[in-house]
């Protein structure tokens, strides 16, 4: 990006924050990354409407962050602008048992407002970080419970500039997996949840918590299950650990010794090393077991066709 197109973009910003070169390992939960060339937290809607269409004019390339919970970022970073939601965009209420979040809206918020207001719907996700934008995309699920379950509606903003809304029903909701258009961000989504007693919510909460922290490395940095499970019977960490490849490390990369599908962080690891990690699992699986495994985490910044040695889409 030269200092005109550089000089562009800072034009388009007065409420919010844009920095050039801004390494994206300060925003993962990876802890890993290297720059954006240019990244944008928006003030408001309008001016990350100015922004999309000022990427689509000069062809800038644009990629949507939550709070990178679910994301590897290349060593090389990602070229263009990067529009980063967590804490952007955070209108919140709640009236009755309709919520209306804003995309930047923590989901964590969501569960604690919602407990507090004694609704139930959403408890089962308590614990899974990031942001309301992120867990639609994902369609964040746990202990049996997905966040689109409880949508109404949603509203998003193109890359030229249009709103859209969405209802519940036009998007193909699946096991990690939504149907929304690559180009386009969300912003705001509207729930509904059914009044539920404080006392059960707040039992199930205390039991999904502990059983997180029972299986998960949550005292090291990841971005949660590396691959999707093959199968509703078949997990990928039984897999991997079938594999005898617990405890395999690269550098401060780590498959973790408590759970197979979590490659953790342990220190001062590159998307390289868990890259590498990534690839040595989904080989050992195919080969023992002739499963293909697919990635659940979102990849950053790679080459086309950076993971198809290991058969993966990246
Ligand atoms: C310790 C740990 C435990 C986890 N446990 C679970 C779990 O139990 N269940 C589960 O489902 N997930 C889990 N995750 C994964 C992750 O927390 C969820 O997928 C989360 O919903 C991702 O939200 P995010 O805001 O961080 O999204 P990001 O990681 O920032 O982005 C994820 C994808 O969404 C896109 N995106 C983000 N925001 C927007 C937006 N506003 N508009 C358009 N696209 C957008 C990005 O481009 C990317 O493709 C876990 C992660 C960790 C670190």
């Amino acid at each position: 990006m030269d200092p005109r197109q550089r000089t562009a973009i800072s034009d388009c910003v007065s409420k919010g924050r844009i920095l050039f070169d801004e390494p994206l390992s300060r925003h993962t939960t990876y802890g890993i990354g290297g720059p954006a060339e240019a990244f944008f937290q928006p003030g408001d809607r309008e001016e990350l409407a100015r922004i999309l269409r000022l990427a689509s004019q000069k062809n800038f390339p644009v990629t949507f962050m939550g709070s990178g919970s679910n994301c590897l970022v290349s060593d090389t970073g990602v070229p263009g602008i990067v529009i980063s939601l967590a804490d952007r965009l955070n209108d919140f209420h709640i009236e009755g048992g309709r919520v209306t979040a804003g995309a930047g809206v923590a989901l964590g918020y969501l569960v604690r407002q919602c407990f507090q207001a004694g609704l139930t719907g959403v408890e089962n996700l308590v614990g899974v970080p990031g942001t309301i934008g992120g867990a639609l995309i994902m369609n964040a699920r746990a202990f049996g419970g997905e966040i689109s379950t409880y949508l109404d509606r949603v509203r998003t903003l193109t890359l030229d500039g249009k709103e859209q809304v969405y209802r519940r029903e036009d998007l193909q909701f699946g096991y990690r997996s939504s149907g929304f258009h690559q180009d386009e961000i969300i912003l705001e989504a509207e729930f509904h949840f059914n009044a539920g007693s404080p006392e059960t919510i707040a039992d199930l909460q205390e039991r999904f918590l502990n059983e997180r922290e029972a299986r998960q490395p949550l005292k090291q940095r990841s971005a949660g299950s590396v691959f999707k499970n093959p199968a509703s019977d078949v997990a990928a960490g039984m897999l991997i650990d079938k594999a005898g490849l617990k405890g395999t490390r690269r550098g401060d990369a780590e498959i973790s010794t408590k759970h197979g599908n979590f490659i953790i962080n342990c220190g001062r690891a590159t998307a390289e090393d868990i890259a590498f990690l990534i690839k040595l699992a989904a080989r050992a699986v195919k080969q023992q077991f002739g499963t293909q495994m697919e990635l659940e985490i979102r990849t950053l910044g790679f080459q086309h066709g950076y993971w198809e040695d290991a058969g993966l889409d990246g």
